[in-house]
């Protein structure tokens, strides 16, 4: 097994009404390749910071984060978001004013992976991995259901053909039922196709289908099982 995100000593902090507080203090952890990862953790403990950094939207303080043995630093950040991550958010955050198939196609524009010719053809059939059939692909994004739209999100994640995912509390806007759907897709994603997925969550259902449960603690990740 290798590892694919290799986390080393990190520290992050805010300065908050004029003092600071530390968020992530000497974090380390391995991230596996293939693997299905929840982190866990009290409201305001530092999931979505830790994530930030992780995708490359935010840098640590000191400490290093690899990608595949290689430094983030050395891929550059830029880089490593466009042609290496795909993140999924609470909020969906696909651009409104196209359809599911238009938003999987802006996401293949915006990376140096190589893409396929047929782009378009590729984009449905990777919806329809992920249950959205041509029909509801031609609909603008707005005239689709929650859980319509984070498969599409996901599908989106996929497209540049990367295989480490990242999402941030993806269900927490969803009922039950579809909370199930959402998260055997990502179950899916590492079974099926191999990739990593690193899911922040506070509920229960949701981590107890995942591979490993991570609580941040403190500062700090900490092995749940
Ligand atoms: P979680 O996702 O676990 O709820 P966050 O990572 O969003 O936690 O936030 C951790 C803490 O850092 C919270 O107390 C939050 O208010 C604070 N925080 C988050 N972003 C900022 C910021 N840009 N400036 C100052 N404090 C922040
Ligand atoms: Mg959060």
């Amino acid at each position: 097994m290798s590892t694919k995100l290799k986390i080393e000593n990190i520290n992050y902090g805010y300065i908050d009404g004029g003092y600071r507080r530390e968020i992530l203090k000497d974090l380390s952890y391995n991230f596996e390749e293939g693997k299905f990862y929840t982190i866990l953790g009290p409201s305001g403990s530092g999931k979505t910071t830790l994530l930030s950094i992780l995708a490359g939207l935010d840098k640590q303080e000191s400490g290093s984060i690899s990608f595949d043995g290689e430094d983030l630093d050395k891929i550059g950040l830029y880089k490593y978001r466009r042609n290496k991550i795909g993140v999924v958010f609470q909020a969906y955050n696909l651009i409104q004013y196209l359809t599911g198939i238009e938003n999987i196609e802006v996401a293949m524009l915006e990376t140096d992976n190589p893409m396929p010719k047929n782009q378009k053809e590729i984009g449905y059939a990777l919806l329809e991995k992920f249950g959205i059939v041509k029909s509801k692909a031609e609909r603008l994004v707005t005239h689709l259901s929650g859980g319509e739209q984070q498969r599409i999100a996901i599908a989106r994640a996929l497209a540049s053909n990367v295989d480490l995912i990242f999402a941030d509390e993806p269900t927490g806007n969803l009922d039950t039922a579809t909370e199930q759907e959402i998260i055997s897709i990502f179950k899916m994603l590492t079974e099926k196709f191999g990739k990593t997925v690193i899911v922040v969550t506070h509920s229960n259902e949701v981590s107890k289908l995942s591979d490993h449960r991570v609580f941040l603690k403190e500062g700090k990740l900490v092995d749940l099982d």
